[in-house]
């Protein structure tokens, strides 16, 4: 991770075992920085002084500063984060089903949610309607700083260690074009004593690098992906995302009908339905097609639009028919509700507000 100083989230706990001597000390480490969520190596009171100092020379314990938060009437909290060169990127908070109870009032079901995650600062893709596109690319994100998304959203929501939690490397930047890294932090994740997040809560959603999505196949990591295909044809989809023209749909297909799928599971395809370019039934039609013999499912997300976009938000009425034309023809097919519409919910909106940019 170029000259930044590693922080302790950036190992697994073997390779933690490795620095720390003896291994019960790296397993106590452990527990402090997952379990307690410890803010300084000061909190570690079980750790000898001068070893706590020691490792303050060497290695971060908090990579990450919150430096703006805003919260939607749902649930939703969008986090801007900053990095120890300054750097600053986005994670989002996602409630997704709301706690239960009883008609005595008693708790049946807690709430449950997911973390959105980034893997890099800005993103070589280029999508056109997407705002991280316009900053371009800085730099990606190291195994750490990936990690230290989930804990510091988790510590701000006093969500304990050992509560579920979902993660979708959702937010900003293409994951499978930082795979080594991403495929740290999914390993650091699923570490049993450290936040335990299994394979399947994991879902890395990406514009569709064919090759990559065949690499993180061959690595085995039992995690879900989910496609960004937004339009049928190779035309539209390379107006939205240029490097369509370098992996085209059919490309993209293919790699899915490879990659090591659960089979309880279905894969995710992501459709941004914008007004007048991919809202018409004929559109429809063709995803029917080109779904065929995947075990898919398919979220519909409404484009929400931003200042400066040149694409709308379609209407109700085309979405849900849409969504009918899918389930029809043996799709599941959900439409996503756009969470945090009243905060800045499109991908890299917080942090070119908090830049003073729009
Ligand atoms: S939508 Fe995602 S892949 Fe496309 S430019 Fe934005 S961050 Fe990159």
């Amino acid at each position: 991770m170029n000259d930044l100083k590693p922080s302790l989230y950036d190992f697994t706990q073997k390779e933690l075992t490795q620095l720390v001597k003896p291994s019960f000390r790296a397993k106590q480490i452990y527990g402090w920085i997952y379990h307690q969520y410890a803010q300084s190596f000061e909190d570690m009171k079980n750790i000898p002084k001068a070893m706590k100092e020691e490792l303050a020379t060497k290695y971060l314990l908090n990579p990450l500063k919150i430096v703006n938060k805003e919260e939607s009437s749902d649930g939703t909290i969008k986090y801007l984060l900053e990095m120890q060169d300054g750097k600053t990127m986005e994670a989002v908070w996602l409630k997704m089903k709301d706690e239960q109870y009883d008609e005595s009032g008693e708790l049946t079901q807690e709430a449950k949610y997911t973390i959105c995650v980034s893997t890099q600062v800005g993103c070589k893709v280029g999508c056109t309607f997407c705002l991280t596109a316009k900053g371009g690319f800085t730099r990606d994100l190291s195994a750490g700083e990936i990690v230290a998304q989930v804990v510091t959203l988790k510590r701000d929501n006093n969500h304990k260690h050992n509560r579920k939690i979902n993660i979708v490397y959702m937010g900003m930047g293409e994951p499978l074009d930082n795979l080594e890294n991403l495929s740290k932090a999914i390993k650091i994740f699923k570490e049993e004593e450290g936040l335990a997040i299994g394979g399947k809560r994991q879902t890395v959603s990406t514009s569709g690098l064919s090759n990559k999505i065949d690499k993180l196949g061959e690595m085995d990591l039992g995690v879900h992906i989910a496609i960004s295909l937004h339009a049928v044809d190779d035309e539209l989809r390379t107006e939205l995302i240029p490097m369509n023209k370098a992996h085209n749909i059919n490309s993209i297909i293919e790699a899915v009908k490879r990659f090591p799928i659960d089979t309880r599971k279905r894969v995710m395809f992501e459709y941004l339905v914008i007004k007048g370019k991919n809202d018409d039934q004929a559109s429809a039609k063709k995803l029917v097609k080109l779904l065929t013999d995947i075990k898919a499912k398919v979220n519909l997300i409404y484009f929400n639009p931003y200042p400066g976009t040149p694409y709308d938000r379609p209407s109700r009425a085309n979405m849900v028919a849409f969504q009918e034309y899918l389930v029809k023809h043996g799709l599941l097919c959900t439409i996503r509700d756009s969470k945090g519409i009243d905060i800045s919910a499109a991908c890299g909106q917080l942090k070119e507000k908090t830049q003073g940019e729009i």
